[in-house]
C-alpha cells in the first residue's frame, strides 16, 4: 500500500520509487520534490507556517545547495513551478511524478475498496463512504491523502465563517445585535434571526485553529473567508445590518492578519439595503481592513442589482478593485413554489444565479463597468447549461436585445465561476464553456452541501489535464485576489 520514508512521510510505492531512481539524475529538481515531500506529510505545520515549508536538507550537488538556499525563501510549491518552467522536459517530468501520485492514490483507493465492507468508513455519514472518490477517513489514510494532496496548492474562495462574536455575544441567552441562538430538539444549534430561524451545523461553531486542522486534512491550504449568509441581514434596519457587517467584517479582517498564510483574504458583507452605506463599509473593508471585495445576495429584498439604485455601488466596486462573489441567501426564486425536497437551495440557488449573470449582462452593468471581478458561486447555477436560450432570446426578442449589443453569451468569459458542480462532467462542461481561466475552487465550508473531499475530487478527474486543475485549484484565484 505505501511504504514509510526514512524521514517519516508516508509515500505511495510507486511515487517513492521514482523519486529514489531519478535522485542522482536531476540533482535540484528531485532534491526539492523530496525535500517538499518530506515536509509536507510529517506534522502539522501551525497556523504560522506555510504548508510545506521545507527544512535545509542535506544535498548531494551545487545545484542541490542553490535549491536548498532559494528554499528558505520559497515554498516548495513556487519552487516546484519554478523548475517546471526552466524547460519542458522537467515540466513534464513533475507532472508525471504527479500523475503517478494520484494513480497510486487510485490504487490504494480501490484496494481499500476490495478490503472494506462498503459502507460505514466514513465516520461521520456513512452514505458518503459509498461515492468512489471519496477516501475513507482512517487515521493513516488520512495522513496518506494529506501526503498527496499538499503537493499543490489550493485556495478556496467558497468558504463561510460563522463569527466567533455572534457565538460569545449569545452564550447564555444573550442578544448580538437582537440575534439570538437556542438549541433544537436535537441539541443542534439554531441562531434567531428576526423571524427567521436558522439551523448552524457543528462546525459553524469552530474556532479558526480548528478550521485549520479540518483545512488540512482537506487538502486546502488557504480559505479566502467569507460571512455566513445567513447574517447578510438586509430585512433588517440598516443601522443594525451595518453594525452586524463591521463587526462581521472586523473578525474576517482578524483572521487575514492572525493566519496571513491560511486565511490569505477576506470578502466582506455589506448592508445593501442602504447603498450609500453599503459603499462606506465597502471602502472600510479595501482600505482601512484589507480585504479584497465582498459577498453579496443574488438581490436585494427581491431587487435584483441592476436596478438604477445600485449603479453607485457598482461604480464604487470597479473603482476599488472589488472581488463581488455572488452567493443567495435563505429563499430563493423556487421557495413560493415548493419549500420541500431541499429544492429551495438544491434548484433555488442555481436558478438564482443564473438570474444573477442575465440581470446584470441584460441590464447593462457589465458595459457600464467593463473592469468588474465578479465570481458567481456554485458554478454560476444553470448560467453556462441555459445560455444558449438566452442567446436565441436575444436575437428573436426586442426586449432582450434592449440594452445589449452582443448576445448574453459574449459576456461568459466576464465572471468567473466556482467549481462547486458535483460531477466531473459538469465541471467539464463549465470549463470548455467558460474557458479554464475563468474557473476558481471552492468548497462551501463548512455545509452538508459542500464538496466532500475537494481537492481530491479535482485532482482524481481524468477528463482535466494538471494545468488545468492548477489553473483551478490555485492559480486564477492568485492572479485574481492577489494573494
Ligand atoms: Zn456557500
Amino acid at each position: 500500500m505505501a511504504t514509510l520514508h526514512p524521514s517519516g512521510v508516508t509515500y505511495g510505492r510507486r511515487a517513492a520509487a521514482v523519486n529514489e531512481s531519478r535522485a542522482s539524475e536531476h540533482g535540484a529538481r528531485i532534491a526539492a520534490q523530496r525535500a517538499a515531500r518530506r515536509d509536507i506529510g510529517t506534522s502539522d505545520p501551525g497556523p504560522e507556517r506555510h504548508v510545506g515549508q521545507p527544512d535545509l536538507a542535506t544535498h548531494e550537488d551545487e545545484a542541490g545547495r542553490r535549491a536548498g538556499l532559494r528554499r528558505q525563501r520559497e515554498s516548495p510549491h513556487r519552487l516546484l513551478r519554478r523548475f517546471d518552467e526552466l524547460d519542458g522536459r522537467r515540466a513534464r517530468e513533475a507532472a508525471e511524478v504527479r500523475s503517478i501520485d494520484v494513480q497510486d492514490f487510485e490504487q490504494d483507493e480501490r484496494q481499500h475498496e476490495h478490503e472494506a465492507d462498503g459502507v460505514g468508513r466514513h465516520p461521520q455519514d456513512p452514505a458518503r463512504a459509498v461515492r468512489s472518490h471519496q477516501p475513507p477517513h482512517t487515521p493513516d489514510r488520512g495522513a496518506r491523502s494529506r501526503c498527496i494532496l499538499r503537493a499543490m496548492r489550493s485556495l478556496d474562495i467558497h468558504a463561510h465563517v460563522t463569527p466567533q462574536c455572534f457565538w460569545h455575544a449569545t452564550e447564555n441567552g444573550g442578544e448580538w445585535y437582537g440575534i439570538r441562538r437556542e438549541r433544537d430538539a436535537s441539541g443542534g444549534e439554531v441562531a434567531i434571526v428576526g423571524p427567521g430561524r436558522q439551523s448552524l451545523p457543528p462546525k459553524a461553531r469552530w474556532t479558526p485553529e480548528e478550521r485549520i486542522a479540518d483545512m488540512d486534512s482537506l487538502g486546502v491550504d488557504v480559505q479566502i473567508v467569507s460571512t455566513y449568509v445567513g447574517f447578510y441581514n438586509y430585512h433588517f434596519d440598516a443601522e443594525v445590518a451595518a453594525g452586524t457587517a463591521r463587526a462581521i467584517n472586523d473578525e474576517l479582517a482578524e483572521m487575514t492578519r492572525t493566519w496571513p498564510k491560511r486565511f490569505a483574504a477576506g470578502l466582506g458583507t455589506l448592508p445593501m439595503q442602504d447603498v450609500k452605506a453599503s459603499i462606506a463599509e465597502l471602502e472600510r473593508c479595501m482600505m482601512q481592513l484589507g480585504l479584497r471585495g465582498v459577498e453579496i445576495n443574488d438581490h436585494v429584498n427581491g431587487r435584483t442589482l441592476e436596478e438604477p439604485e445600485f449603479r453607485p455601488f457598482w461604480k464604487a466596486v470597479e473603482e476599488m478593485g472589488a472581488v463581488v462573489f455572488f452567493h443567495q441567501a435563505g429563499e430563493t426564486l423556487v421557495s413560493p413554489r415548493s419549500k420541500r425536497y431541499h429544492l429551495p437551495n438544491s434548484i433555488g440557488n442555481l436558478a438564482d444565479r443564473a438570474v444573477t449573470f442575465a440581470t446584470l449582462v441584460h441590464g447593462g452593468v457589465m458595459d457600464a463597468y467593463p473592469n468588474l471581478k465578479i465570481v458567481l458561486g456554485h458554478g454560476g447555477g444553470y448560467t453556462c447549461y441555459g445560455i444558449g436560450r438566452m442567446d436565441h432570446a436575444w436575437r428573436v426578442r426586442r426586449e432582450a436585445r434592449e440594452h445589449l449589443a452582443l448576445p448574453p453569451s459574449a459576456y461568459l468569459q466576464r465572471f468567473y465561476y466556482d467549481c462547486i458542480v458535483y460531477t466531473e462532467e459538469a465541471l467539464r462542461f463549465l470549463i470548455d464553456t467558460v474557458g479554464v481561466e475563468r474557473v476558481v475552487f471552492g468548497t462551501d465550508w463548512p455545509y452538508d452541501m459542500a464538496l466532500d473531499w475537494p481537492v481530491a475530487w479535482i485532482l482524481a478527474m481524468k477528463s482535466l489535464t494538471q494545468d488545468e486543475k492548477d489553473a483551478i485549484l490555485w492559480k486564477n484565484l492568485e492572479r485574481l485576489l492577489g494573494v
